[in-house]
């Protein structure tokens, strides 16, 4: 988990840092674009405008209006105002009339007086350059964007206006020629927030004002920069960059959409997120399928060693009684025995027989033999209470009891609740002189008896439970270590 979730983590940053780049170069083209595409505008139509002030200066010569037509031309029109880009170059007189083109010599006497920029000169005295909104030249039939010089009398009077005339087309070609590898919207507003031009190229939207949009507003602010606002042609946010074209009353912008700006970017993060996600659930898989194997695995260990206990408990416990059996016995009482000598502990054993029992099973037969021997069985069960006593079925109908840290006497109090346990039950024994079914036991305690080997120790109790038997049997006998053999026990 810790490896997928920092293989996410890393990927993640990757694609932030990636989409950062993505925001960072689209400002840099469009802020490069604008500049350059600002500059180009801006120094052609300050070229233009060279050639009206030199037609303006021109009409200043006395000489001039007795000049041949031709000779006068060729000194008010430079090769300016006949490149391609550029229409007619036209001066009025103070009525409005044309009176000079620079296309012809013999103009058309059309007036021009109720065109917008001609009243502006009547009414504005000052001789700064005059730009038009987008027009339709009545000369041309052309879309044209006019430029125009005040002429006045010494006075300072009206004397008419001189005008050149760009056409829209050279916004165009100039706009297509980097809107085809830059994404963004290229707009050139002109004064008031009328739009020039617009590219991709939409007929509708030339001459449209968005001067009251919000974000036409923050051009004012600043002779350049960028912001993030709300399209002024179209729906949703744009992130602009714009510029003032020289010291013209022009704005350019290059408007993107983060659609735009992000598209290969969301490419490139589909592609790799697959990539990463594919992985994470490839490692996620395996390692569930390998944490399942490695707990199967566990588990069929853990049934193995189950089933092992269960079979070492079958092979020592004893089928008839539940008792450990002679082979647990011996186990147990070699091991108990050790541990008595090496740690100088008391150890007990009582070993008990039942009394008349070939006579019991003649006459009851076997099937009852065997339920009297599980009812002592259960007696002796029920009479030891330490953990780490072992009750045993050592023999056909002869049982013992290993009762470790034992001393005599607490091993005596167990040797005479199993006799009474049995004698209790009372069922009759018919073959027996004593009526009932009884035992007889025989106990021996370390240190009291000298036993070299667990064997010895067996053979001292197996003593007293022959004592017990002589003795008239139905009672307890205790092996002593005193030399005059055994003392006997009240029955
Ligand atoms: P004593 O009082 O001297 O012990 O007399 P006894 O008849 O009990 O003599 P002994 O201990 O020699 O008898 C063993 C008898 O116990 C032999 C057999 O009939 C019976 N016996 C041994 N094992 C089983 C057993 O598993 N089931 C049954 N039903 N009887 C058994
Ligand atoms: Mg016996
Ligand atoms: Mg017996």
């Amino acid at each position: 988990m810790l490896a997928v979730i920092g293989l996410c983590a890393v990927s993640a940053f990757m694609l932030w840092q990636m989409r950062l780049d993505a925001a960072r170069r689209s400002e840099v083209t469009s802020r490069s674009l604008v500049q350059v595409l600002g500059r180009d505008i801006a120094r052609n139509i300050e070229l233009y405008d060279l050639s009206l002030r030199a037609v303006v200066d021109g009409l200043k010569l006395p000489e001039l209006a007795q000049a041949d037509p031709e000779l006068r031309q060729m000194i008010l029109f430079d090769r300016a105002a006949t490149a391609e880009n550029f229409g007619h170059t036209l001066v009025f007189d103070r009525t409005g009339k044309l009176i000079i083109s620079s296309k012809s010599l013999a103009p058309e006497p059309l007036n021009y007086a109720d065109r917008e920029y001609f009243q502006y000169h009547v009414a504005h005295p000052g001789n700064e350059l005059h730009i038009s909104q987008p027009l339709v030249s009545r000369l041309t039939g052309k879309r044209v964007l006019i430029i125009s010089r005040r002429l006045s009398d010494p006075d300072g009077s009206f004397a008419g206006v001189v005008l050149g005339s760009i056409y829209l087309d050279y916004f165009r070609q100039l706009f297509a020629a980097v809107g085809a590898d830059h994404a963004g919207t290229v707009t050139l507003y002109g004064p008031g927030g009328t739009i020039i031009m617009r590219e991709p190229y939409d007929e509708a939207t030339i001459g449209r004002s968005v001067s009251a949009t919000d974000s036409y507003r923050r051009f004012f602010d600043a002779p350049e920069g960028r912001f993030t606002g709300p399209a002024m042609v179209g729906e949703g946010s744009r992130d602009f960059v714009f510029t003032k074209v020289g010291d013209l009353p022009l704005h350019l912008s290059i408007a993107v959409a983060p659609a735009e700006i992000y598209a290969d970017w969301w490419h490139r993060a589909l592609v790799l997120g697959a990539v990463v996600l594919s992985l994470c659930a490839t490692t996620i898989v395996l390692t569930w399928l390998f944490g399942r194997e490695l707990h199967q695995r566990r588990v069929a260990e853990q049934a193995a060693l189950d089933l092992n206990v269960q079979l070492e408990k079958l092979a020592t416990t004893d089928a008839l009684t539940g008792l450990a059996n002679r082979r647990r016995f011996d186990d147990a009482l070699e091991r108990e025995w050790r541990r008595a000598v090496r740690n100088q502990l008391p150890l007990s054993l009582l070993v008990l027989d039942a009394d008349y029992f070939k006579g019991y099973n003649d006459r009851y037969g076997h099937q009852r033999g065997d339920e009297a021997l599980r009812l002592i069985a259960r007696s002796i069960e029920a009479s030891i209470v330490n953990a780490s006593d072992t009750a045993c079925r050592i023999g056909g109908e002869e049982f013992a009891v290993i009762l470790p840290e034992t001393d005599a006497a607490g091993a005596e109090i167990v040797a005479h609740r199993i006799r009474e346990a049995v004698a209790g039950w009372k069922i009759p024994h018919a073959s027996s002189p004593l009526g009932v079914l009884t035992v007889s036991l025989g106990l021996a305690q370390i240190p009291d008896v000298r036993a070299a080997d667990p064997a010895a120790f067996v053979e001292a109790a197996d003593q007293a439970l022959y004592a017990a038997k002589a003795n008239g049997r139905n009672q307890v006998q205790v092996r002593r270590r005193d030399k005059a053999g055994l003392r006997l026990a009240a029955g």
